[in-house]
């Protein structure tokens, strides 16, 4: 193809995103790889001045047709784009232009951050809000005055102490969907999706992310509609201004806005130099989760208007203003196909199977869907493409199908008969039950995820013995149940492909060594329903052995402090199955010690109270911290609630728990923080306190 051809094929691939997003607010691609295809194009023009043409996208704003269901509107000041830097080195390389744009002299910045949402032009006249536009192309946007309208957080009427309200006063900004309305959209969408395909209907598309939601919601031909919607909005720049006050800076600007009524948000910030824009880009990358809305980067703005002024705008942007970009949350790809795993307790789960995608940080090829009900309610298929979403930490999801790119013919996944195991037994869903389960005691693939789980660190806790090793244990027909990594022999583990002396030396060492695991740690390792880490110490606190444990009442074990009257119900189930007390006595056979109790003599301090502890800690893993507070009778929650005690700071930690702890005003403690309370059970006298919650937020995380 040549680049004259490519260009073409471009320009048309991007007209057609730009209409499904800007008009119909149903994307096809995600932004990152819309972005690739603007970034391309631009490329292929700046290699060949000769076929720029100012009919691209690259030198227009928006674009793509208007919804008919509104009016046109004409912006009296154009609403522009942002030209965008992709990392810290185009954000320095558009520092220098600024810099010679300006013949070397010093500017300010104003850091704002980037609203994931709709920008919108709100005009009013005499303070009296009249009318509500969207950007459209820039220079003729949608009339939606009546659904922004129905926006709670804005003023109907302007006022300002002392002085009059401008004649005309265009107040500029984002419409957004804040995260926890979102939420809520998706949860009754997703609801009546599972009551419509109950009742033999098709489900209805569920909202992908909180812009196009938020877009989708304001241009709703009923208002009201909108209005049930919680739509909010943050102001940052003004538009045509008749009569109002004169100005020399951005950040007055944004100190007016505020005076007028609008909200501006509060974590804008005023730099000096380039490298405060870096720590305020970094900062927010890492912490961009912690805010109740979405962003998708950091706007960046020359603060004073007469250097505006000289740098100007190309055709489509202000070169006084960049967009930093953060990596891709979202990506679209295509849903290879849905397959079924089955769990150590016979639970299956379906997972899509995906043309691998870089996405939030790494590449990832599968995602959960989690049950039948799940898979229906997003009906997503094999063939489909996919919205696959990857936010921080948290695990890869399958957000739901591009219904535009579905395959001709595709037909709804249905859930598999049987079970994917060699056995191939039928699979039951109970009544009123989420899960569809494989009920055949002998199920291999329920055995292999047994001994998996047995040999996890949570339990047994032994090194080497991991899914693949499992497999080819359970494939040589060695291993049976978890009873009999302990019947292994060094002869056995030689005939294994690629194991030699070492390999097989080693993981007989971790698997003796695990015969003296602590009681809770054997307990863990059952596999009991319910029977999990903190129920096992519980239990072997009161009961101190596992044959006391075994031969308790069910009334007994649902007495016991952390342990409730379902998991007793379950714990005597499960050892009235013979073949779990075969699996007892081989563990027993094999000399695993039942008995081993390290009941702490520590003083029991921390009772009642709850420590959080996030990041290192010099001289302890995490594990070991959280030993030490539950040796002294504690607890250590994963998150920080009003009723935590204190929160132990160490390198790298969480964001979200640190801004958590200053919003509630907990104590925030670092190592010798946390020594002291461990030795005391109390806090620190103040003075010693070595930083409260909002100064630990600032040194963990410049920014
Ligand atoms: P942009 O979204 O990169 O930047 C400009 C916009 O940022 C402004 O119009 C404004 O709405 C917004 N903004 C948020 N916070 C702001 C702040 N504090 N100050 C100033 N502006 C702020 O550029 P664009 O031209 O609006 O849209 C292009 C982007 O839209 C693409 O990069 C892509 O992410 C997305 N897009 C996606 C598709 C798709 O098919 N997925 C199609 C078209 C556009």
């Amino acid at each position: 193809m040549t680049p004259a051809q490519r260009i073409h094929q471009l320009r048309e691939q991007i007209a057609h995103h730009n209409e499904r997003y800007y008009a119909l607010d149903t994307p096809e691609i995600s932004d990152a790889d819309y972005d690739l295809l603007v970034r391309e194009l631009a490329q292929l023009e700046a290699e060949h001045p000769e076929l720029v043409d100012s009919e691209s996208p690259t030198q227009q704003v928006g674009a793509g047709s208007l919804n008919v269901a509104f009016a046109p509107v004409v912006h009296r000041v154009p609403m522009t784009s942002l030209d965008n830097a992709m990392d810290a080195g185009e954000l320095a390389a558009w520092g220098e232009r600024i810099t010679r744009g300006l013949a070397g002299e010093p500017a300010r910045f104003v850091c704002e951050l980037k609203i994931d949402g709709l920008a919108m032009s709100l005009r009013y006249e005499q303070g009296r809000f009249v009318q509500a536009a969207t950007r459209g192309d820039g220079s003729v946007g949608e009339d939606v005055t009546a659904n922004v309208a129905t926006i709670a957080v804005l003023p109907k009427q302007l006022s300002v102490a002392g002085t009059g309200v401008p004649a005309v006063c265009e107040v500029r900004g984002e419409v957004y969907l804040p995260l926890a309305a979102f939420e809520r959209l998706k949860a009754a969408k997703q609801a009546e999706n599972v009551a419509r395909v109950a009742a033999g209907r098709k489900p209805e598309p569920v909202p992908v992310n909180p812009r196009n939601a938020g877009a989708g919601s304001l241009r709703q031909k009923d208002p009201r509609i909108t209005a049930g919607r919680g739509l909010a909005f943050w102001s940052y720049q003004l538009g045509e201004v008749v009569g109002g006050p004169e100005f020399t800076s951005h950040h007055q600007t944004l100190e007016y806005l505020q005076a007028l009524g609008f909200p501006v948000n509060p974590e804008i910030r005023v730099v000096d130099d380039l490298a405060g824009v870096i720590e305020f880009c970094n900062h927010w990358q890492a912490h961009r989760h912690d805010l109740p809305y979405e962003i998708d980067g950091a706007v960046v703005k020359v603060d004073s208007l007469e250097q505006r002024e000289k740098l100007g705008f190309t055709s489509r942007a202000p070169r006084w203003a960049i967009a930093f970009k953060f990596p891709p949350e979202e990506r679209t790809t295509i849903l290879r196909d849905i397959q079924v795993s089955v769990g150590r307790t016979g639970r299956t789960t379906p997972f899509a199977v995906l043309e691998p995608v870089f996405v939030g940080g790494s590449t990832v090829g599968m995602a959960t869907l989690h049950n039948q009900d799940q898979v229906a309610a997003k009906d997503v298929r094999p063939g489909d493409t996919v919205v696959v979403r990857k936010a921080g930490d948290v695990i890869p999801e399958v957000v739901g199908p591009v219904l535009s790119l579905r395959p001709q013919g595709s037909q709804p996944w249905v859930f598999p008969r049987l079970c994917p195991c060699p056995l191939q037994t039928e699979l039951v869903r109970p009544e009123g039950e989420a899960d569809t389960r494989c009920v055949e005691p002998t199920c291999p693939y329920q055995r292999d995820q047994r001994i998996i789980y047995f040999a996890s660190r949570g339990a047994m806790d032994i090194e080497g013995l991991g899914d693949s090793t499992v497999q080819q244990l359970s494939d040589a027909g060695f291993v049976t149940d978890p009873g009999d990594v302990y019947t292994l022999t060094r002869e056995q583990l030689l005939t294994l492909d690629k194991w030699g002396d070492l390999k097989a030396d080693n993981l007989l060492a971790a698997i003796e060594g695990s015969k003296q695991r602590p009681l809770p740690k054997v307990l863990t390792s059952l596999g009991c329903r319910g029977l999990g880490p903190s129920a096992s110490e519980a239990l072997a606190r009161a009961f101190g052995t596992l044959d006391a444990v075994m031969q308790a009442s069910e009334a007994d074990l649902a007495t016991t402090d952390g342990v409730g009257p379902t998991i007793a119900a379950s714990i005597v189930r499960w050892f009235a199955v013979p073949a779990n007390r075969e699996f007892v006595e081989k563990l027993r056979r094999a000399g695993v010690e039942f008995g081993r109790v390290e009941v702490s003599r520590l003083s029991q301090n921390l009772v009642g109270k709850a420590i959080v502890v996030t990041g290192t800690l010099e001289g302890y893993s995490r594990e070991s911290a959280e030993a030490a507070i539950k040796d002294r009778g504690g607890k250590s929650p994963g998150s920080v609630s009003a009723k935590t005690f204190a929160v132990v700071v160490g390198a790298d930690p969480g964001a979200s728990k640190l801004t958590k702890a200053a919003d509630l005003g907990i104590p925030v403690l670092d190592l010798a923080g946390f020594q002291h309370v461990l030795a005391t059970g109390e806090l620190p006298p103040a003075g010693d306190e070595p930083a409260t919650g909002e100064a630990a937020t600032g040194e963990a995380a410049p920014g």
